[in-house]
């Protein structure tokens, strides 16, 4: 497209780039589907591992710095340094995980959903619409304290006033021989600012938002997220619901794992942090594959960072090194960029650029939907006998062909 009729996107998106298949599948997804349309420019930080041990993380600070000043940000998958990566890449050390460092600047809630292909079933047959879940990205298990008890003895939890007040101390337990115990928390302010992102979310996508906790046996903890639920539905946003005709719903945990199953979907599931982990690829794998799962952080603040739910898909990489072709599925990397497009263009007041990333995600699916697809998806498609399973770049050039003619359609 000559560059005088490429789209116009106003103000930055910040782009995260990452590593290893992900990398490859990024810069594919710019190349190829991306900058032959659209006049961008983006507030670029390479969060590639050799790049965060070299600024011993400051990038990736700076990323986090970066999504809040502009409001939307798009990242690749990372890896997680671990012992074998600081000798596979020569790092200086075992840098952070660069999704807690994001995190814990951004705080939020992290919201995933499933995209939706007609010939791609989900394992259970009664989920005709997506499932999203809202997982509470703070606290909990995931900022805890353990003990490991070496053997008799008393474990107590105290609290101790800064005020001066009297302290509160409770027994958790006297041991009789070894054990294990464990301390968590969680704020009040981040309870608020998760239960205010579920309803937002639940409210701008029109569909009823379902919380789940345990607070028949977690009478004080589990029983402070209801609480803090209810409050700021009947505040905030009891009479917008009832008005969309939309409902919010809460029951314990396990209550909701099991109507789920029975749920046509087309709803939120609120979850705490732990129950959001372990839901979240639970869905992800009965609606087809982690490669047609989107994710979004969202902050208190408003702010929004998009990315793939999977990892870097490092067995593919290993191969793509070797010169094998791959059959990786980008799928959710177009989908992490069409995200960040879609909401840029809809803070910066220019719906062309929502109209060109709902084009491209429509190229991306009927791609799928025409038979065409990569390895992961046949083995779970409806009919895999005429299915053409294709390389990752057989695959980016469908997609392309496809978009090519939705957007000269309009010209
Ligand atoms: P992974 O990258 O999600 O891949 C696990 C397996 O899932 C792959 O080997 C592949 O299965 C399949 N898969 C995932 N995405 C796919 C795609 N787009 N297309 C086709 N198949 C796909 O998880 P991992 O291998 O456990 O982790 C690799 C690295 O990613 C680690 O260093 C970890 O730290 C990092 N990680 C990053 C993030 C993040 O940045 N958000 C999240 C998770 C993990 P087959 O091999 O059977 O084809
Ligand atoms: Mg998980």
């Amino acid at each position: 497209m000559a560059s005088a009729n490429k789209i116009k996107v106003k103000n930055p998106i910040v782009e995260l780039d990452g590593d290893e298949m992900t990398r490859i599948m990024w810069a594919l997804t710019k190349d190829r589907l991306l900058t032959p349309y659209l006049d961008m420019r983006t507030d670029y930080y390479d969060l590639h591992i050799k790049h965060r041990d070299d600024t011993d993380d400051g990038v990736t600070r700076d990323a986090a710095d970066a999504i809040l000043k502009h409001g939307v940000g798009v990242k690749c998958a990372t890896i997680t340094a671990t012992q074998d990566r600081v000798a596979e890449y020569g790092l200086k050390s075992e840098t952070k995980s660069p999704n807690g460092t994001l995190r814990s600047i951004l705080d939020g809630t992290v919201f995933r959903s499933p995209i939706i292909i007609t010939n791609i079933i989900p394992a259970n047959r009664n989920w005709k619409r997506p499932i999203h879940i809202g997982r509470h990205a703070y606290g909990d298990v995931y900022a805890n304290q353990e003990i490991r008890i070496s053997g008799p003895g008393k474990a107590q939890i105290s609290y101790i006033p800064d005020d001066g007040s009297e302290p509160v101390t409770k027994l958790i337990h006297r041991f009789d021989g070894p054990g294990i115990v464990q301390g968590i928390h969680n704020t009040d302010a981040s309870i608020r600012s998760f239960a205010a992102a579920c309803f937002t979310y639940g409210y701008d996508q029109k569909i009823d938002v379902w919380f789940s906790a345990k607070d028949t046996i977690s009478k004080t903890y589990d029983t402070n997220f209801r609480n803090i639920f209810f409050e700021i539905y009947e505040a905030d946003w009891k009479s917008k619901f009832e008005a969309a005709n939309i409902s919010f719903f809460y029951t314990l945990i396990d209550d909701i794992a099991a109507r789920i199953m029975k749920s046509p979907g087309g709803l939120l599931w609120a979850c705490k942090n732990y129950d959001g982990d372990v839901m979240s690829d639970m869905l992800a794998s009965a609606y087809g594959s982690l490669a047609l799962m989107t994710s979004v952080l969202v902050s208190p603040q408003g702010c929004f960072m998009y990315e793939a739910a999977h990892g870097t898909v490092q067995r593919h990489y290993y191969k793509h090194l070797k010169g094998e072709k791959t059959s990786t599925n980008p799928m959710a990397i177009i989908f992490a960029w069409t995200g960040s497009l879609k909401k840029r263009g809809e803070l910066d007041g220019t719906p062309e650029v929502c109209t060109f990333a709902e084009k491209l995600e429509t190229s991306a699916i009927e791609s799928i939907e025409s038979g065409l697809m990569t390895g992961d998806l046949v083995k779970i498609c409806t009919h895999p006998e005429t299915a053409t399973m294709v390389n990752m770049v057989e695959f980016f050039d469908a997609v392309r062909n496809r978009l090519d003619s939705a957007v000269m359609s309009d010209v």
